[in-house]
């Protein structure tokens, strides 16, 4: 997910890893945004390297998610990092195989923008609470309960391992026009 258009990420730190590798971040329109990621059946250490060099990527966006499809690789993984306070340590979370278990009645919108739809933003509504598990990069499961912008940037994510992108919310005009920027954005990249 990209950082709200009112304002970037306070916390831009990238943790003091080695060999951390930027890869490039797929943009709408590709056939590899729109499938279903697999589940992880073990943790190997090329997963384990893949999740850094997303966090790598995210942080060097700026972003505060990244989704495994948005780098081309259709495993269920994701990584964010919400912090936005400035002087506030960041957070970066590894989720292997997340899912939303139970979803507040009470919703919330935002102004959602994505890495994979630079510059793009558009208000989406999603329950405000979500309780999500998840294995850490050790193996380990987790259970959290996530509020505010962390439960908003978790489901886009998690979204992404559906094949479903924040702009499947809007109307389909919204939509086709977006993507429409989209397609000369990438002619226009194309072109160089
Ligand atoms: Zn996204």
């Amino acid at each position: 997910m990209a950082p709200g258009a009112r304002g970037g990420v306070a916390a831009a730190t990238v943790i003091p890893y080695i060999r951390l590798m930027k890869r490039p971040i797929l943009i709408h329109p590709d056939p590899r945004l729109k499938k279903v990621c697999a589940p992880v059946a073990d943790i190997s250490d090329d997963l384990r390297q893949l999740a850094d060099d997303m966090l790598e990527t995210m942080y060097d966006a700026p972003g505060i998610g990244l989704a495994a499809p948005q780098v081309g690789v259709l495993d269920r993984l994701i990584v964010l990092d919400c912090v936005r306070e400035e002087g506030e340590p960041p957070r970066p979370l590894v989720m292997f195989n997340p899912e939303v278990i139970a979803s507040s009645d009470e919703m919330n919108t935002y102004d959602e923008g994505c890495l994979s739809i630079p510059d793009q933003y558009a208000e989406v509504t999603r329950p405000k609470v979500v309780d999500v598990t998840w294995i850490d990069r050790d193996g380990k499961l987790h259970r959290e309960t996530f509020d505010g912008l962390w439960a908003t940037c978790v489901q886009h994510e998690i979204d992404h391992l559906n094949g479903k992108l924040f702009i499947d919310y809007l109307g389909p005009m919204k939509r086709q026009m977006i993507t429409r920027k989209m397609q000369k954005l990438k002619r226009d990249r194309a072109r160089g």
